[in-house]
This record gives C-alpha cells, structure tokens and sequence, in this order.
C-alpha cells in the first residue's frame, strides 16, 4: 500500500514541536479516571470504544517499544525522557521513512476533488486554528463544496481550553498566588476542581482550564461573559464554618491576618478578610459575631466574579466541535455519507482536557483510521 502525507506548512508536526512546552505530554497513565467524561467532554463515549483498539497503554507500549523512554509524573502526564518533543518527531519521521510513506510539505488540499487519484482518504487538519480544507469550518457548516455529495454535519467550532479575564485589580495584584480551588459557573452543573492561579489579566490554571473546557459552548454562546464562583477552600460550608469556629476559640485575641485557616496564602487570607469584613479586617479571632463569621464563611466558599473575556493559555489550546461523530462509522471513523474517507484528530468533535488526553485522542484515532484502511485493502 502506497501512503502519502499532505502537509500545508512546510514542516510536519509543528504542534507536536511546541506541546507541553516544547516536552510534548504524549498521553496520560488514566490513573483515578472513572469517568472519561471528566477528561474528555466531548467524544468521551465514542473514545471508550475505540480504546478497546488502541489505548493509553498501547500509545505507551507503542512509544516504548520503538526506543522513545517515557516517564509518568505525579500528576500522571506521560512526557518522553528526553524532555524534548523533537524525539517524538523523530520517531514519527524515522516510522515514516522505514515505512516508505511519502510526505509532501507545502502541500495545501483546497478540494476533494484534488486528491480523485487517491483510493481511501484520511483527513487530519486538527482544529479551528489550522487551515481547514474543503469548507469544512464555513457558516453554512459544509464538508464538500455545494452539488458534491451530501455535506458533512459540523458542529460548529469554538475555542477551548483558555484562561478567563476578570476586570478585578485588587484580585489580580495577588498575581502569583497559587491555591487549590473549586471553581463553577453557577446556576449550572460545570465545575471543576485543581490548583488555580491568579494572573495579571485574571485566573488560570488546572482548573480553570477545566472549567472552560467543560464550559467552552456556554461560554461562547454568552460572549465570555459569565458569572465564576470560585470556593477557595474546595470544603462545603459547615466545614468552613466549623474550621472558623475552632479559630474563634482557640486563637480568640490574635488577629484575624495573623492566623490563616485552610492554609490560605497569607495575600490571599488578606485580601479575602478585606472583601467580607472591610473595617474589621484586623480584629480579634474571638471578636467575630455570627453575622460576620457568616460573611467571611460565604466569601470562602461562594467568592463570585464576573469573566470579562477569554485569554489565550499558552501551552495548550484545542478545538471543541468538528465533524459531527454521528456522521462516521463509530469503529472505523469512515463517513457515513461518502465511502473511503475517514477522519482522525482534533478535526473530529472530539476534545479533551490538558494533560496528554488530545493527543491520547488523536493517536487513538488516528489507528483507528489506519487499521480500518489497512483491512479494507486487505492488509493489517
Ligand atoms: C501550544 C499547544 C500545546 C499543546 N500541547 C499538548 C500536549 O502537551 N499534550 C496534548 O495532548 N495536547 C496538546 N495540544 C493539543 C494537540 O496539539 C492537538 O490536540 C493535536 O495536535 C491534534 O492533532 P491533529 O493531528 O488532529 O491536528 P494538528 O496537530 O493541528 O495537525 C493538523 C495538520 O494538518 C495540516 N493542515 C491543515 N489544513 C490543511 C490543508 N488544507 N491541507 C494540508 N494540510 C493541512 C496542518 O498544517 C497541520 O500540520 C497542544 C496544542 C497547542 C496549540
């Protein structure tokens, strides 16, 4: 079987080049993961399917077995050895030159009808930042151009994986500050749990970056214009009242700054004690009335902004929407509508969070695909 790679930039595999900070995070060991919803909200049911062909331990095993040493960390992302992204470049290319494909660089498809010389197709142009062929992002949602064919469905495109800007000054001069969180939309059932960072322009982090994963249509439907509640304890509320209660009683004539529960960083405790108490910021522990406590107890765990916009994450960034799943064959990911052409990657409504979940999608994918043409040539 002759197999050719057509890639409009001049290089192949430029994402793989800058992911995970120039590391590459090539998948993740699934530990504590129950539910693939959780990492991938969408495609987390078609995914389930396809990881019975090939999945996160078979892109280890697969790595691996081809010389590319890969280390698990504590926070489960599997990342090569080597720290470089390059090796996984270089796996790939010396893969394809042992194999004989052919790759084609500087080589934009604008049309179907471009690659008529071809017996099965496989359509890989990532996300909505990429250069799409064939329509494929255009309004009317569009895969082949108008009297082809019928078209394909698209669920439209928006971003996900971003931080959220918070017009909020006294909140971003704790640029810096790093706590573990809750954070929701409220009035909804998005939220989402990790370590969350207060930046210049507003929040980031784990779980911000969950959030707008989880969130990513809602959020572009209201313009990035949503109420955030952020729990800065990740504790329900008789929890943090009990816990303010233990301080009232056992440090009743500190002050409130110099005591910090839940192991608050002090800016934060600071600022927190400032937004609910005001003038009484610097009272005693054994001072606070029930009213206050109240107070301090709701800031703790129900703190509200307002997202004001969406801002880039740098190390990550991924499509949610793409070719509608309904309209490919779930074990082969061939169109429905047209035989021989088949999709892989972030090109398909499928999404994950940070942590090596995409590309676990878009190798799992990708062999499927693979395998899927391989036997309808009749070879494995
Ligand atoms: C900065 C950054 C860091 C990331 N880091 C990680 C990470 O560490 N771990 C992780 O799991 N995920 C990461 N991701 C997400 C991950 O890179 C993507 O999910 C993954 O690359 C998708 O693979 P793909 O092959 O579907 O698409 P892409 O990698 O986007 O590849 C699509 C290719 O198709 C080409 N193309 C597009 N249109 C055409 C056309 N008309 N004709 C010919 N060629 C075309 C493009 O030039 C491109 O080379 C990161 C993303 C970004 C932006």
């Amino acid at each position: 079987m002759d197999v050719t790679i057509l890639e409009a930039s001049h290089h192949v595999l430029a994402k793989v080049k800058i992911s995970g900070g120039g590391r590459c995070n090539c998948t993740n060991s699934f530990e504590g993961i129950n539910d693939l919803q959780s990492v991938y909200p969408r495609g987390h049911r078609l995914l389930k399917r396809l990881f019975k062909q090939f999945d996160y331990r078979d892109a280890y095993e697969w790595f691996e077995s081809r010389g590319v040493k890969l280390v698990t960390q504590e926070d489960h992302c599997v990342f090569p050895q080597s720290q470089s992204s390059q090796t996984i470049i270089d796996l790939f290319l010396h893969e394809t030159r042992r194999l004989g494909i052919t790759i084609k660089t500087g080589t934009r498809i604008n049309s179907l009808d471009e690659l008529s010389a071809y017996d099965f197709i496989a359509i890989t142009t990532g996300g909505m930042n990429k250069p799409q062929i064939l329509n494929l992002r255009s309004a009317e949602g569009r895969l082949l151009p108008e009297g082809r064919k019928k078209p394909h469905t698209i669920v439209s495109p928006v971003p996900s994986l971003f931080t959220f800007t918070i017009e909020d000054q006294a909140l971003r001069d704790l640029m810096g500050t790093v706590v573990e969180a809750s954070v929701m939309i409220p009035g909804t059932k998005m939220r989402a749990s990790g370590p969350l960072l207060i930046t210049h322009w507003g929040m980031s982090g784990p779980c911000i970056l969950r959030l707008s994963s989880y969130a990513a249509r809602q959020l572009s439907e209201n313009n990035y214009q949503l109420p955030l509640s952020v729990n800065w304890t990740s504790l329900k509320e008789n929890e943090v009242q009990q816990e303010l209660m233990t301080f009232c009683r056992q440090y009743p004539h500190k002050q409130l700054p110099s005591m910090r529960p839940f192991e608050l960083p002090q800016r934060l405790w600071n600022y927190l004690l400032d937004k609910s108490l005001q003038g009484r910021a610097h009272a005693p522990w054994g001072s606070l009335n029930q009213k206050e406590l109240n107070r301090l107890t709701n800031i703790l765990i129900n703190d509200t902004y307002q997202i004001a916009g969406r801002a880039p994450f740098k190390d990550e960034f991924v499509t949610c929407g793409g070719i509608s799943l309904s309209a490919v064959n779930p074990s082969t990911l061939e169109s429905k509508e047209h035989p021989n052409l088949y999709f892989a990657g972030e090109v398909l409504d499928i999404d994950g969070v940070t942590g090596g979940f995409n590309f676990q999608a878009a190798w799992t994918t990708a062999y499927a695909v693979a395998t899927a043409i391989s036997s309808a040539c009749g070879q494995s």
